[in-house]
């Protein structure tokens, strides 16, 4: 073979190396890191979603007569658990909701206190679903006699004699109480500690953090009515927090307040201190008596749930509400907007957590 000059020797080389050619391996191998990529990542999604509780809230719409009312449908891990019935105008409204999503049996009926907004629906309901649980404070007879806001004796002793017919067990509610719903529950068997423990990220529980009988509480003279005897329910599902407080008012708001202010753990809610929280239900469906703006300062995060009837929304009576969150989204606390659904404008308000790390609220309608 001759001498070859320095171009020759170029052509030669890239003839041999083949440089083109080379470019779809590298394409194959991108292909190839991502498929890896994509199948780990899938079995990581499938693992989590295997191992992790579940949960969503429906804060169902019971305001169609345009009446105010509080009905939360939660599945807990599989597990139906009502917080409220609604008023008793809207019981037809409820029943034909909870048929329209398959829910045949309810673990647990949570009233969180004796108004007929919040407790009207539930003799209807027993009449018709399978119903485990009701828990329920019933105000002795002397409270609902002098109770400002209407207390109704003869409904509370139909659902006395309901809950005997149907044979549904009564059980009070009580501060400090906790369900653990971190591994399946539906046979009744909560999961233990250690197989809490194995699922420290992902845990799901409802807590009692308040619940007094109007009498004997922390609040002021001792004594509250009955919207401040609601039972003030918290779930936490790994990273989140959803916070129920059923019609709490200014007393028993500004005690819970104080309470998260001073770390108080010690005394009658033991357990640890609430924070902000990720989606919270308005107390009192937002209109006036409602908490101060401490109480919110404490709790309100990104998202609020409003159980109003448009009319209600829309009145002076919600005013007060509305220019405190105003005032929450400038402050440097928060310093975001906060998003406002309303059972009135949006209709069924669905909040689903993610293996608790996130969640997506879908509304049924948007009326603004
Ligand atoms: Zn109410």
């Amino acid at each position: 073979m001759g001498k070859l000059v320095p171009s020759q020797l170029n052509s030669l080389l890239n003839s041999r190396l083949n440089l083109k050619p080379s470019l779809p391996i590298c394409i194959v191998f991108v292909i190839t890191v991502i498929t890896i990529i994509i199948f780990i990542v899938s079995i990581l999604i499938t693992y989590i979603a295997y191992t992790t509780p579940t949960f969503y809230w429906i804060s169902l719409d019971v305001t169609k007569n345009d009446v105010q009312g509080d009905a939360h449908l939660l599945n807990l891990n599989g597990n139906f658990v009502l917080i409220d019935t609604g008023h008793m105008v809207e019981s037809d409204n409820l029943i034909n909701n909870l048929k329209k999503r398959n829910v045949q049996h309810l673990q647990k009926i949570i009233i969180t206190h004796a108004h007929i907004d919040h407790y009207g629906g539930l003799t209807t309901l027993l009449k018709n679903f399978s119903v485990k649980e009701v828990y329920f404070n019933f105000p002795t007879k002397a409270q609902c006699i002098k109770e400002p806001w209407g207390c109704n004796l003869s409904d509370l002793d139909k659902i006395q004699q309901a809950l005997q017919t149907f044979r549904v067990k009564l059980l009070p509610l009580r501060a400090g109480d906790k369900f653990d719903y971190t591994t399946s529950a539906s046979n009744g068997k909560y999961a233990s500690k250690e197989e809490i423990n194995s699922h420290i990220y992902r845990k799901l529980s409802l807590e009692i953090i308040y619940a007094f009988d109007g009498i004997n509480t922390p609040a002021g003279d001792g004594t509250t009515d009955l919207n401040d005897t609601s039972a003030i329910i918290l779930i936490r599902h790994g990273f989140l927090k959803f916070l129920f407080t059923g019609d709490i008012n200014f007393k028993i708001g500004r005690w819970i307040a104080d309470r998260e202010k001073d770390g108080d753990k010690d005394k009658e809610n033991k357990g640890e201190l609430i924070g902000k929280v990720d989606v919270l239900k308005v107390p009192h469906h937002a209109a006036t008596a409602l908490p101060d703006i401490n109480f919110f300062n404490r709790f309100v995060g990104r998202d609020v749930i409003i159980t109003a009837p448009l009319k209600l929304w829309e009145s002076n009576r919600c005013q007060q509400f509305k220019d405190i969150i105003t005032i929450l989204e400038n402050d440097s606390n928060l310093n975001h907007k906060v998003n406002l659904y309303i059972n009135g404008a949006n209709g069924d308000i669905k909040v689903r957590s993610y293996a608790g790390y996130f969640y997506k609220i879908k509304v049924e309608k948007n009326i603004y």
